[in-house]
Order: structure tokens, then sequence, then C-alpha cells
């Protein structure tokens, strides 16, 4: 690579310059986000701070672990996978590949539950399931914007849990944040005491299980499969948490999914056909687009 030669003598403002002009060519999205948030990792400091610095030229192991990232980013690794963090609603969490990495489209679910926490007077102190937490970024936003919730957040990847577990941590949070493992509501049966939840929510793996090669190389190739296959039609985990979730709900209770753009209809569908549920409704997400399905349980249920 034309970086590893030059690269002792190179400038910040001209590593930058370069590398986005490599992702460019290489058809890698955005690239020069991309290539301020390698360098900033590679140099540990902030993208602000490299603004400052346009004409120093950093020290060559610094530089050459650049350029190891640089590379990783060319092959379509995510940037927060190489850099180990990614931010969502406001916050960092840290990320393996181990677990999907936050989206800006789940912020939608977050927004939705603390809406109607703040005008839900039975939410004084709501009790709140994640179902699917991975990195535990609902979970954690939860419980970072109402004080007054109790989480309880599961996951049956024990290394996406341990990685939720330390987020919380980081976040001083892990206090109001129960974590349990398996399979969705298994280990919600054996909670002692019992648990009865005002919302569940979840952002279960949704892909069409044949569909998963045919998308962006990043996801494909470097994102969880545990997290993103859905069954074959991509509605396998809609259908099992329209069956149990009522179970666990108090009555009036929430459930708030999050789903495909394109699936909202055949989820309402799915959680319509459940007995128990009413006021189903759809909520879009900052881009416009259909994101959530929300029911309530019948009061008397
Ligand atoms: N709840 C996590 C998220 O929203 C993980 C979702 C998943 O693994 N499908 O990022």
């Amino acid at each position: 690579m034309e970086v590893n030669q030059k690269s002792v003598s190179w400038t910040i403002g001209e590593l930058l310059q370069w590398t986005t002009a490599f992702f460019t060519r290489s058809g890698i999205d955005e690239a020069r986000l991309s290539a301020e948030l390698l360098l900033a990792h590679a140099l540990g400091c902030t993208r602000m701070a490299l603004y400052t610095r346009f004409e120093q030229t950093p020290p060559p192991e610094q530089v050459a672990a650049f350029r190891d990232m640089v590379k990783k980013r060319k092959d379509h690794t995510p940037v927060a996978y190489l850099i180990g963090k990614a931010w969502f609603y406001s916050l960092e969490f840290a990320v393996t590949p181990d677990v999907l990495i936050p989206r800006p489209d789940t912020e939608t679910i977050v927004e939705q539950v603390i809406r109607l926490a703040r005008m839900t007077p039975a939410w004084e102190a709501p009790e709140i399931l994640d179902l699917c937490t991975g990195s535990g970024c609902i979970a954690i936003a939860l419980a970072k914007n109402l004080p007054t919730a109790r989480l309880t957040a599961s996951d049956i990847s024990a290394a996406a849990l341990r990685m939720a577990e330390q987020n919380a941590a980081t976040h001083e949070l892990a206090a109001r944040i129960r974590f349990i493992s398996g399979d969705l509501f298994e280990p919600v049966a054996v909670m002692s005491p019992p648990v009865k939840f005002h919302a569940i929510v979840s952002n279960p793996p949704y892909i069409v299980a044949d569909k998963i090669a045919d998308l962006m190389p990043e996801v494909a190739r470097h994102e969880p499969r545990l997290a993103l296959s859905g069954g074959t039609d991509g509605l396998a985990f809609y259908r099992r948490i329209a069956e149990q979730a009522g179970e666990y709900l108090v009555p009036d209770g929430t459930l708030i999914v999050e789903t495909a753009f394109d699936q909202t209809l055949d989820v309402q569908a799915i959680l319509q056909a459940q007995v128990g549920f009413q006021d189903s409704r759809i909520i879009r997400d900052a881009a416009g687009h259909p994101r959530c399905v929300l029911v309530r349980k019948a009061a008397g249920g």
C-alpha cells in the first residue's frame, strides 16, 4: 500500500486525505468519517483533536496501527468493530463482533418507551424487559433516561450478555439492570421472584435467513448471524414473542418490537391475531419509515 511506504513522514492532514480517497475508490461508505474515526482511534485522540493537529506527523507505530485498520475497513469490517465502540442515543457502547452494532433506527423504540413512561402514571417505577439485548443499547438507554425504571435484559448469547453487562457497568447502570441468559422468555419464566412488566421491548433478529448473504458485506460477513437471522420468513421471533408476551405483561402493559420497514404490516397481523392484545399501532423512525409495532395488553387480560 502506498500509505505504507510514505507513512513515516505523513502528516495527519495527508493521512486523512489519502485514506478518504482510498476508501472512496474502494467503494467504502462514509469515506471521510471512517478515516477520521480510525485515525483518532489509532492516535488515541478525539476526531475534533485531529483538526488541531493537522500538520503533526504521528509516530510510526500509531501510523502502523492505523494502516492495519484501513486495510480491514477496505475489506468491509465495520468501523465500530475496528475501534470497538459505537454511539446510540448519545451514549457510547463497547461493541465486538459478538454483538450487532446499534443502529439509529433502533432509537425509535427507546423514544417511544420514554414517551409512554412520561405520560403513563401507572409507570411510576416501571419494570421493562428487553429481549435480545445484544450490546445492551436499548436497555441501557432506557435505564439512563428513566431513572426510576428497573430493566431486565436477556440474550441467548453469553458473549453478548457479557458485553451488555460491561456497557451497563461503564454507564453506572448495572444496579438497575438484571441480565438473564437464555432463549427469549425462557430465563424470564424462571425469575425468582417472578416479575410482570409494564413494557416488553425487542429488536429481535429479523432478516430472512436466505437473504443474509445479499446484505452489504459489512453486515453479511461481519455481524453475528445469530443476531440477524429471523428464520425462513424473517418473522420467527415475532411469532414466539406474540405467543408469550401476554403472560409476562401487567394488564395494560405495552409490547413494542422493532421490524424491518417492510415487515410492520405482517408483524402487526401476527400481534393482532393474538388474543388479549389491543390498540395496535405502527411507529415510524426519524427517516419516516415504518419501524416499530406497538400493542397493549387488554386491561382485563
Ligand atoms: N437489541 C440489540 C440492538 O438493538 C440487538 C438486536 C439483535 O441482536 N437483533 O442492537
